[in-house]
């Protein structure tokens, strides 16, 4: 019997990639969109369905969801992708910045991981993958409540993986490096102060290697070949890093102290 997957956040980057790679090894998908109505991409998959599903509105994640479990009896995988960065300087950062970051890219994956644990259990079982970041285990300049929501995606992830494996639910994290998506563009929201300059130079400094790392990153093709391996390769295997230089540098901050590993940043974003 062909297996179902949702995906939260795919109108754009390695959510929509991950539809095409599933559709395309000959899964149900199910791509959940805020504005589904505008997708025209999937129209060449008859195995693709879209649903509306809004990680802040729990409303619309229940509702999907249901209407899932009447269409399809099954959900056997779920990946949380839906999410943004807020970079910039912390100080100019107001509360409404920071909720709705958590509210996307924390409390949202949450709402969607209970819900989804609400149906998985008593079907027997299932797979939720969160789309992490390196940035949940590494940090950059500039990234200050960008990284706090991928850090609480990794322990919120990693504690509950105890309590769901008696119930045949895995647990894995995915953790892309720079990947070139909508992320860095639409998706973007930047913040300085508007009353100082006292941040222009770190931030022109900053951009402007961040724009040399760009040059090497890959498509969101490669995290969605993660995510099918992830998702089908039979293995607990919790971490999956992938897009250079992610994996190096993961391994870099694991082997280097603190002090090492700040003075490399440091010194490639020539700060
Ligand atoms: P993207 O192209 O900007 O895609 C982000 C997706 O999230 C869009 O489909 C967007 O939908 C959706 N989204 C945002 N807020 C939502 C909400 N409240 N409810 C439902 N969907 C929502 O960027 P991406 O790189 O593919 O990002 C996907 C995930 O990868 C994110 O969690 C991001 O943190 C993570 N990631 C990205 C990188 C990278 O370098 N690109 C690296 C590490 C981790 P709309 O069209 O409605 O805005």
């Amino acid at each position: 019997m062909k297996k179902t997957i949702l995906i939260t956040g795919t109108s754009s980057g390695i959510g929509k990639a991950t539809v095409i790679e599933f559709a395309e090894k000959g899964w149900n998908v199910i791509a959940t969109q805020r504005n589904p109505e505008k997708e025209t991409d999937f129209n060449a998959y008859n195995n693709v369905k879209l649903y509306p599903l809004d990680v802040t509105n729990l409303n619309s994640i229940v509702t999907t969801i249901q209407a899932v479990k009447e269409a399809f009896g099954t959900i056997d995988v779920v990946v949380n992708n839906a999410g943004y960065g807020v970079d910039g300087a912390f100080e100019a950062m107001t509360d409404e910045i920071i909720e709705k970051q958590f509210n996307t890219n924390v409390f949202g994956l949450m709402r969607v991981t209970r819900e989804a644990i609400k149906l998985m259990r008593p079907q027997g079982g299932g797979m939720i993958i969160q789309i992490s970041s390196m940035g949940g285990k590494i940090t950059f300049p500039l990234y200050s409540i960008y990284h706090a929501t991928k850090f609480a995606v990794e322990g919120f992830t990693e504690s509950l993986h105890y309590e769901l494996a008696q119930f045949n639910i895995k647990l894995k994290l995915i953790e892309p490096g720079p990947i070139v998506t909508d992320f860095y563009g639409r998706s973007r929201q930047f913040v300085k102060p508007n009353d100082t300059d006292a941040y222009d130079s770190f931030i022109t400094k900053f951009n402007d290697a961040a724009q040399n790392v760009m040059k090497d990153a890959e498509g969101p093709e490669v995290v969605a070949k993660t995510i099918y391996t992830a998702v089908t390769d039979g293995t607990n295997t919790m971490r999956y890093a992938v897009g250079k230089p992610g994996p190096m540098l993961l391994i870099l901050r694991k082997i280097l102290s603190d002090k090492l590993y700040f003075l490399m940043v440091r010194k490639s974003y020539k700060l």
